[in-house]
């Protein structure tokens, strides 16, 4: 963990910032049972992490009007921008690791169009996939007009400079329950998290489950990114 420095906060401890990641057609039907799933736990605040042109196929850009656009935005949840294809040349899930300035500029304007384009609203926030980038990312989404961003455990406000510390972050892995079971020690303390949940974790119910038992157990509280930084 990063020392605190003067423009630094941690995150209150039994709060989760929780997302789901991956958001795209592809996994419509897994999404809307998660979504469903949550409601069931009475967990009503958390991002969808969307992926404007995942794995660059044409079937999986949003149509605008479509379904699934329409009834993601029925759940009034945030919609934050997640990546632009999830993916590097190379085939790497991690897009935006060492990626070049200029790429990553254009790779945000071309999927915020996109997004806005399906969703006829402008996300608030950006997180590249699995929290990774170079540092620079914060001033090319800054410019591009995001309010804040993400990186490992650092949460960048945009709008104030200020940076929100995380101690552990959990990125699920689908059908492999290791990575949560390694944040036990931290959530038994009640250290703050973040959390993405991907769509196909649902076929598994450890994850959601775990959520459940840091909610009715532990005690902690879910947020969206901007319900957390920009509280209303
Ligand atoms: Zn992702």
């Amino acid at each position: 963990m990063l020392s605190l420095g003067k423009n630094d906060v941690s995150v209150s401890d039994h709060t989760v910032l929780l997302s789901i990641h991956d958001v795209s057609p592809i996994y419509e039907n897994h999404i809307i049972k998660t979504c469903d799933r949550l409601q069931d736990l009475g967990i009503t605040s958390y991002s969808l992490l969307t992926t404007p042109f995942y794995k660059l196929k044409t079937s999986n850009k949003f149509e605008k009007k479509g379904f699934f656009s329409e009834y993601l935005q029925s759940l009034g949840l945030e919609i934050t921008m997640h990546g632009y294809s999830h993916q590097t040349k190379s085939g790497s899930n991690a897009e935006f690791s060492k990626m070049p300035s200029d790429r990553m500029r254009l790779r945000l304007k071309q999927g915020l169009a996109l997004i806005r384009n399906a969703f006829s609203e402008t996300p608030v926030g950006f997180i590249p996939p699995l929290w990774i980038a170079p540092n620079g990312l914060t001033k090319i989404a800054k410019e591009a007009g995001f309010a804040y961003c993400a990186i490992g455990d650092i949460v960048h406000n945009l709008r104030d400079g200020t940076k929100h510390d995380t101690s552990y972050n959990i990125i699920s892995q689908g059908l492999d329950f290791t990575t949560y079971t390694n944040a036990t020690l931290e959530t038994e303390l009640g250290g703050p998290l973040q959390i993405g949940i991907h769509p196909l974790d649902i076929l598994n119910n450890q994850l959601l489950d775990f959520l459940a038992d840091l909610k009715d157990r532990l005690g902690y509280n879910f947020l969206s990114y901007s319900d957390y930084l920009f509280p209303s």
